[in-house]
């Protein structure tokens, strides 16, 4: 699957937000866009002043949440006609599949430092959920599951660094962890408050439903 390599700084100046998309860096002055928050490339900064249409907004809502969960357009794509299928707020649904998703879950709890290194992580298969190797990172976990670090990885320095410094993001309340046996569990699905991201999914559902 096609998926964005280039510099991460860069979409975050693109969105004019700190993504979070690079870990501890992110909490840093090493922060691309703590030093220059504009748009890329030349013309950025009168990028700036250029104000987007109604269709430009929408566009750049759906883009941002793309880059910060680090989906496809396909999957995107696929959430939306699954969110409107869904009882309930299509907006709100859409997030709530995203926040499920099982490299997002490892991310929140804090093994990794970004979900990119999550994603990774999921792939390599360092994951047992309810016991069993789970290496799909787009599985969508329920309340009940229980994500659980396999034994040979327990001994990463890097994983045990990331579970050290989790504490500075904090950990939302549908999740639970117990870092002595390298394992969180899903208490309930996440509601739209626990979803702290400045996001306007409305803006998302206008997009796809137009
Ligand atoms: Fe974005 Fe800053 Fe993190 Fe780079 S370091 S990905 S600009 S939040």
């Amino acid at each position: 699957m096609a998926r964005y390599t280039a510099a991460r700084c860069r979409l975050c100046r693109r969105e004019g937000m700190k993504l979070f998309l690079k870990g501890e860096r992110c909490y840093t002055d090493a922060c691309a866009f703590e030093r220059r928050s504009y748009p890329p490339g030349q013309h950025g900064p009168v990028q700036l002043r250029v104000k987007l249409s109604d269709y430009g907004i929408r566009l750049r809502e759906k883009q941002k949440v793309k880059r910060i969960y680090g989906v496809s357009e396909k999957q995107m794509r696929k959430y939306y006609d699954m969110a409107v299928n869904m009882p309930g707020q299509a907006g709100h649904n859409l997030l709530q599949l995203l926040e499920r998703r099982l490299d997002n879950v490892v991310y929140r709890l804090g093994f990794a430092q970004s979900r990119a290194q999550a994603r990774q992580m999921v792939n390599h298969g360092f994951f047992l959920v309810n016991g069993r190797t789970v290496d799909i990172p787009s599985f969508l976990v329920k309340p009940g599951d229980v994500i659980e670090l396999k034994v040979k990885y327990r001994s990463n320095p890097q994983i045990q660094e990331n579970l050290e410094v989790r504490v500075q993001r904090g950990l939302p309340t549908w999740l639970e962890i117990e870092v002595e046996n390298f394992r969180g569990r899903v208490k309930s699905l996440p509601t739209r408050e626990d979803i702290t991201i400045p996001i306007h999914e409305s803006y998302i559902i206008e997009f796809y439903s137009r």
